[in-house]
């Protein structure tokens, strides 16, 4: 989509700091991000949230969860980590590319 923020970083159109790419997917670090590590997983092909996904995703969906495996054991946060999407505006979904937020590095917490 040609105004979409997302895939104009997979174009490379507006900069972005990539820590991962294949054929399907790029993850690149938060520019605002709410914990030590957060990085975006996006599929390169546009879909707009979780809740439009059909059969035809299920491939590039199931990849993502692996990239993030791959990802949080490359920064070091494989131990403790989450994997969350917003679908939806009054979820918080504010930009309309699906996208995966892989959080983590977080201090040890001794409770
Ligand atoms: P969400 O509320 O799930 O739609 O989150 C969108 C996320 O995208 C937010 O955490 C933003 O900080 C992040 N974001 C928006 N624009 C960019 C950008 N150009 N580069 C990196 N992250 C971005
Ligand atoms: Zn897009």
């Amino acid at each position: 989509m040609s105004d979409c923020v997302f895939c104009k970083i997979i174009k490379d159109e507006i900069p972005s700091d990539k820590v991962y790419e294949n054929d399907e997917i790029v993850a690149f670090k938060d520019i605002n991000p709410t914990a030590p590590v957060q990085i975006l997983i996006i599929p390169k092909t546009h879909l707009s949230s979780l809740s439009r996904a059909k059969k035809n995703h299920q491939e590039v969906l199931g990849s993502i969860q692996v990239a993030a495996a791959q990802i949080a054991e490359d920064k070091g946060i494989s131990n403790a980590f989450k994997l969350l999407t917003l679908s939806g505006k009054g979820a918080g979904q504010e930009v309309f590319h699906i996208h995966y937020h892989l959080l983590g590095g977080w201090k040890n917490k001794k409770k």
